[in-house]
């Protein structure tokens, strides 16, 4: 049967053909899904418009759109298995970090829901006192949003939580590869009690439905996580409509061991920050920068740990590494291979795919670490998203900062070093919007997101992300009964 879309607030059957949802690890078909056509783009739209304008929404206190959010928050949780299951048939990644994904989503909608609840306006100080001056904050409108399929829930969640905690509604488009999961995340909103209009699921090609929706003249905010590319053309359509955008885009992240670093806890690190998600992540360290003297030791670890990572079929237990999302990606980081070799580059480990027995069906590439190339390698310049690591040689700060922050991208970096000093000196030198210290990946809610340079404009998370989603009013309020003084 096929499977319907969300369609301001009705699930129905969308007007524009249908597509597949795949399982990347064995290629068999998860579902067949309705997309959406112009005629629902502009359906959606509208009703989203009507639905943010209506009294019951925007006159709805802070507490009461929270408490959506809540109840959003424990469906998550109670549902988590059954959520991540359904998220590691969508995209081919082990169970236990579609759970991660899941989790966060919940604790996302939770702290969202808590800062909705004790967001303040502020009463902005006068010297003057004929008036009161208040700064309020008010919804921009219908949200367009549209994410990628690395790691779906969580970034949805990210951006539908803030958007109608801040009194919008939202029309969201997710990676045709991962609508699945979006679809679900739209029933879950549906039962917490999120009124009709507020929220669509929009599947369908971004460059025909998203398109579509974020040139929609009534789309007054575009919050997009993607690829650098696209995100360009959308900041291009924001400017010639002048709305605002959120832009979380691509990234080829800087991994930093100096001499003075523990060796195990980097190389874990390091390999951890690579190859988790099968480098399918926009902030996996994919240039790796050794200090010159622990070149040799540090790598031949890293090889080990790397060469003892299993790669197989995300939905048993004790898999690093799942499949690519599909064969075209699989085709394009092989690509990337060949092009490191044709650069000079070697292959200390990895640098093929895994095509027989259980893999057969499947996307799986080995992980896979090149040496012997410089930064200014294309390899080097330019996002792979996929399971491969270049690791070069520095010789001391000036040498490293030099290397590590020529790139176009800025989104992430890690730094291994036991001189907190170093930590604090380099981590302010690097052109990038995150730096891990002697950790990598991890993440916290309250703590805001985005990047430097073309990895990305503006920040989510943290307690005022939410403020991307309003528009600042000023109110003077004059408390003089005397009329207006004209200015001399
Ligand atoms: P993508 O090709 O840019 O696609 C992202 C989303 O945009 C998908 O929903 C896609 O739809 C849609 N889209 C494509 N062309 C569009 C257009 N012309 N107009 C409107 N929407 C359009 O990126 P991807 O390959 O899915 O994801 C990988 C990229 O995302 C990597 O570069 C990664 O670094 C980045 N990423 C960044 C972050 C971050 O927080 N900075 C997080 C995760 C991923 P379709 O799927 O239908 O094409």
């Amino acid at each position: 049967m096929v499977k319907e879309i969300y369609i301001a607030g009705e699930w129905r059957l969308g007007r524009g053909g249908t597509i597949k949802s795949y399982f990347p690890a064995d290629n068999s078909v998860n579902a067949e899904i309705s997309t959406a056509s112009l005629e629902d783009v502009n359906e959606a739209i509208e009703k989203a418009e009507q639905a943010w304008r209506d009294p019951s929404w925007r006159n709805r206190l802070p507490h009461e759109r929270a408490r959506i959010l809540y109840k959003v928050a424990d469906i998550i949780e109670t549902r988590v298995d059954e959520l991540s299951r359904l998220q590691t048939r969508d995209n081919g990644k082990p169970l236990t970090e579609t759970r991660g994904l899941v989790m966060s989503a919940a604790a996302t909608a939770r702290y969202i829901a808590a800062a909705c609840e004790t967001f303040n306006d502020e009463l902005t100080t006068q010297r003057a006192s004929d008036f009161m001056t208040l700064s309020v904050h008010e919804p921009v409108g219908v949200v367009a949003a549209i994410t990628p399929w690395n790691s779906p829930i969580a970034s949805e969640v990210q951006k539908l939580a803030p958007a109608l905690a801040a009194g919008n509604a939202v029309v969201l488009k997710p990676a045709e590869a991962t609508s699945l999961i979006a679809l679900e995340l739209a029933k879950i909103f549906e039962e917490a009690g999120l009124p009709k209009g507020l929220l669509s699921v929009l599947v369908g090609r971004g460059s025909v439905i998203g398109d579509a929706i974020v040139k929609h003249p009534l789309v007054r905010k575009i919050s997009f996580t993607g690829g650098t590319t696209t995100g360009r053309n959308l900041a291009h359509i924001a400017a010639e409509k002048l709305i605002t955008t959120s832009l979380e885009l691509g990234g080829k992240s800087p991994t930093i061991v100096f001499d003075d670093a523990d060796i195990e806890l980097a190389a874990k690190g390091v390999a951890y920050g690579i190859f988790s998600s099968a480098g399918q992540a926009c902030i996996a360290g994919s240039r790796l920068f050794i200090q010159h003297k622990v070149y040799d030791r540090f790598l031949k670890r890293l090889n080990e740990i790397t060469q003892n990572l299993r790669v197989g079929h995300p939905e048993k237990t004790g898999v690093h590494m799942g499949s690519l999302i599909n064969q075209k990606h699989l085709e394009s980081v092989d690509r990337y291979v060949n092009l490191a070799l044709k650069e000079g580059g070697k292959i200390l480990t990895g640098g093929k795919a895994l095509t027989d027995g259980e893999y057969a069906k499947g996307s799986f590439y080995l992980p896979t670490i090149i040496t012997g190339l410089n930064n200014s390698a294309q390899t080097c310049q330019e996002e792979i998203f996929g399971p491969v690591l270049v690791a070069m040689k520095f010789e001391d700060e000036e040498d490293l900062l030099k290397q590590a922050n020529d790139s176009c991208y800025g989104l992430a970096a890690g730094i291994w070093t036991e001189n907190f000093r170093r930590a604090w000196k380099i981590s302010r030198a690097l052109e990038v919007g995150t730096v891990w210290i002697n950790t990598y990946k991890k993440f916290s809610i309250s703590v805001p997101f985005g990047g430097f340079k073309e990895s990305g404009i503006g920040r989510e998370k943290g307690r005022l992300g939410i403020l991307s989603y309003m528009q600042q009013k000023s109110i003077y309020m004059g408390l003089n009964e005397e009329p207006n003084a004209w200015a001399e």
